[in-house]
């Protein structure tokens, strides 16, 4: 069968997407037992990305960016897919963090983080989850009181992603604790001197172990005022703004980890003999597939409408609520069916299927539960 050309891969992208694959597979996938063990991918993998350009592709090229357009992102994470592990938090360093800075900071702001986070050198994190609000973002509980030229911050993060890693986080806060969303605001915190900022627990999860996901307190931890992302009041709109963009990201993972799927699915199933025959002459295995071909298939083209609409400024937010609850639901329902057709070994983790399966969980999950999603579609209707 011809292969899906996304209609947003230009030769440029295209060959990004070639780059990145080959990046994910030489430095992530080959070493998963490792990032595994140690739920934290080296720095040097990060570098590596930096200097190939797979980082911050998006971010104008005055800022150490690659001075394209999201196009260039969507073709890494999509390939992060296709690779099958989404350990590396990369859509969140590249995709999310730098394009809070890119939006809303300053040009002071601008020029001290994104040419380090280009490189790898300055590792990004988002902190809007908290232990008693993840959906519920206008909850959350983590103060920024002013004194003076500062903000002093004290609350806890969870679930947060190249949290025990990272140089530089955007911190979801509340300057003023009673106004609900518009007491909320975003500071850039820098980690790496950071009195009263401290890791908890690094999270064992189901999937995705080599992803480094923690627990992030701060006590007293003092934020000069110039570090504020925009205006107080502003930040539950930044976030819902970019949120947008985020549900892409998910969906490009989840369109590229189908494809791979069915593929490895396919040939799998055409090499291994049972009862005289291969599993794919079993009118059952063969049917499976073509369904599962088909869902891979209309996801790609719909996340290619949504990918053009957002090149153009049109994305509207109950489509990219749809790209991402719809793909997600379909990624985890298509890796499921060939985990079945691989019987016993699709259990098994040296299997990439048995991989997959277990990282794509989750993305149901974050990013705005898929439940969420579902409310957005339907104000909208
Ligand atoms: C691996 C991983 C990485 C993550 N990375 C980050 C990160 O980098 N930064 C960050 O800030 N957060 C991160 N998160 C947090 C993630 O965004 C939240 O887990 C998610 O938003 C859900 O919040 P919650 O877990 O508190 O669930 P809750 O808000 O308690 O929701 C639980 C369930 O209730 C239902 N529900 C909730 N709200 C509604 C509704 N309005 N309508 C219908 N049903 C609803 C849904 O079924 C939902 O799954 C990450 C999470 C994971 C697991």
């Amino acid at each position: 069968m011809k292969k899906h050309i996304p209609s947003w891969h230009d030769d440029e992208v295209k060959a990004l997407s070639e780059l990145a694959l080959g990046f994910f597979e030489r430095e992530v996938v080959a070493h998963n037992e490792k990032w595994d063990a140690q739920h934290r991918i080296d720095r040097a993998v990060w570098i590596e990305a930096g200097k190939l350009g797979l980082l911050c592709c998006s971010i104008p090229e005055e800022y150490g960016g690659g001075g394209g357009t999201f196009a260039h992102d969507l073709a890494v994470f999509e390939a992060q897919g296709y690779a099958g592990d989404l350990a590396l938090g990369i859509s969140v360093h590249s995709g999310i963090v730098a394009h809070y800075i890119l939006e809303y900071g300053t040009e002071e702001q601008k020029k001290t983080w994104l040419p380090g986070m280009a490189t790898g050198e300055i590792l990004g994190a988002i902190g809007m989850t908290e232990p008693g609000a993840g959906s519920d973002l206008k909850a959350i509980k983590t103060t920024a009181i002013r004194d003076g030229d500062d903000y002093v911050v004290n609350g806890s993060k969870t679930f947060i992603t190249n949290g025990a890693s990272a140089d530089v986080i955007v911190l979801a806060v509340k300057t003023d604790p009673k106004a609900g969303a518009k007491g909320v605001a975003l500071l850039i915190v820098d980690l790496r001197d950071c009195p009263g900022f401290a890791v908890g627990r690094v999270l064992d999860k189901v999937g995705q172990h080599g992803a480094d996901t923690s627990e992030l307190s701060f006590t007293d931890v003092r934020v000069p005022v110039s570090n504020l992302l925009g205006e107080e009041g502003q930040g539950f709109g930044q976030l819902m703004a970019q949120l947008v963009q985020e549900r892409l990201i998910i969906g490009a993972q989840a369109s590229g980890a189908m494809t791979r799927a069915v593929e490895d699915t396919v040939a799998y199933t055409k090499s291994r003999q049972a009862f005289g025959h291969s599993l794919f002459e079993f009118q059952n295995t063969a049917f499976e597939l073509a369904e599962c071909q088909t869902i891979a298939r209309t996801c790609a083209v719909f996340l290619d409408h949504c990918i053009e609409a957002h090149l153009r400024g049109e994305l509207d937010p109950s489509e990219a609520a749809m790209v991402k609850y719809w793909l997600t639901e379909q990624q985890c329902a298509v890796i499921d069916r060939c985990v079945q057709l691989h019987g016993g070994y699709g259990y098994m983790r040296e299997y990439l299927i048995a991989r997959m399966y277990e990282d794509a969980r989750v993305q149901k999950i974050y990013a705005g539960a898929n439940e969420v999603m579902k409310g957005i579609i339907a104000k909208s209707l």
